[in-house]
């Protein structure tokens, strides 16, 4: 087999090893079928089997009470930035509240604009997006028809601690970069939703977890595949699903309910890698410059920069040449980004926090 490098990309990512092998192992005709997942039937029973295991997997990993609906949909994450507002903003008279912490916050902003008004109730750009923040500080409506976060800004490395509180405003979170990295109060939500490619699976589907209440609120004038409600009562079957997708989310969750052995262990090993790199970053006397402010720093995205800029291209290059690939921050900032999702191996971040510990004392003669 080819040699697999420690893939630090921020998504699609690295995949857990037991899930990709599995996968390989039954590719051209799962057991007992002799069919390809590639060209089974959604109708068939297999697939049905597949994906109510998926579903029951993240049920019981995020113990998703029964008043939810778990759905799985197409068109990532960024088809949920306008979803939301198409479904419980668009003809209400409301307003939304979104809280800005990063790029993708503001992208959600934008696309809600097209459905209706939105009002920011706390921007950090004046904080250049470092932290998250605190509860007083957030100017919520208690009218707004949902208050909209982003759990984990993927670009610039910021992610909520814990929700904010929002009252008996439903909360709204694009978790697509922090999905299944904690144990989360399901019950705190009105809608979660993620993208699989950063930590649940491959690029083609995205896993939407909604209140049955906000399900029945959808309206009736809204094509059948932007409706969340049609979309729950067709069982996210109203056409082909992504079947690859849903198929390898099963296999992942498999992973995280067995060989992890659930979402608080998974949070002890997130944070266990994150720490490594943030010590690395505050041990070397300034030398690498962390963006996030320390109370909101990601343990799924490090950013940070070399504060001597000239340093970068050398660093990415030697990282590099040791099997450390894709620590390019994202265009629109610059710097280095360490994604670390659930399937990062330790061996991985510890790899990497040693190259830069050793980077920094060669670089400082
Ligand atoms: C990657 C990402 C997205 C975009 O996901 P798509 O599936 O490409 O639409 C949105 N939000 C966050 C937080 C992300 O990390």
């Amino acid at each position: 087999m080819e040699k697999r490098v420690f893939n630090f990309s921020p998504g699609p990512a690295m995949l857990p090893l037991p899930a990709l092998e599995k996968a390989q192992r039954d590719l051209l005709a799962l057991p007992g079928v002799g069919i390809s997942m590639l060209e089974i039937s959604h109708r068939s029973a297999t697939f049905k089997n597949i994906i109510e295991q998926a579903e029951a997997n993240l049920r019981k990993l995020l113990a998703v009470p029964d008043n939810y609906r778990v759905l799985f949909m197409h068109g990532g994450a960024q088809l949920q930035f306008a979803m939301v507002p198409m479904n419980f903003l668009r003809g209400t008279g409301k307003s939304a509240d979104y809280i800005l912490t990063g790029s993708w916050g503001k992208k959600a902003i934008k696309e809600a604009n097209t459905q209706g008004d939105t009002h920011v109730a706390w921007d950090g750009e004046s904080a250049n997006y470092t932290r998250v923040p605190k509860q007083d500080e957030i100017q919520l409506n208690p009218d707004a028809a949902y208050v909209h976060i982003t759990s984990n800004e993927t670009i610039q490395g910021v992610q909520f601690p814990s929700e904010p509180d929002v009252g008996d405003v439903p909360l709204v979170c694009d978790s697509s970069s922090d999905f299944l990295c904690r144990p989360v109060p399901i019950e705190r939500y009105g809608i979660l939703y993620a993208c699989a490619q950063k930590n649940a699976g491959p690029a083609g589907v995205a896993i939407v977890i909604i209140r049955d209440d906000l399900v029945q609120r959808a309206p009736n004038d809204l094509p059948s595949m932007l409706n969340y409600r049609v979309m729950a009562e067709g069982k996210s079957m109203l056409n082909t699903p992504p079947v690859f997708a849903v198929y390898m989310v099963k296999l992942v969750t498999d992973w995280l309910l067995g060989e992890i052995g659930g979402l608080d262990k998974m949070l002890e090993l997130n944070r266990e890698k994150a720490q490594w790199l943030y010590d690395a970053i505050d041990r070397c006397d300034g030398f690498y410059d962390g963006h996030a402010e320390p109370g909101s720093r990601s343990i799924m995205n490090v950013t940070f920069r070399i504060a001597d800029a000239a340093l970068e291209g050398r660093f990415l290059e030697e990282a590099l040449r040791r099997g450390l690939t894709a620590l390019k921050g994202h265009r629109s900032v610059g710097g280095c980004r360490a994604s670390i999702y659930n399937a990062m191996p330790a061996e991985g971040v510890r790899l990497l926090s040693d190259f830069m510990l050793e980077f920094y004392e060669k670089s400082k003669k």
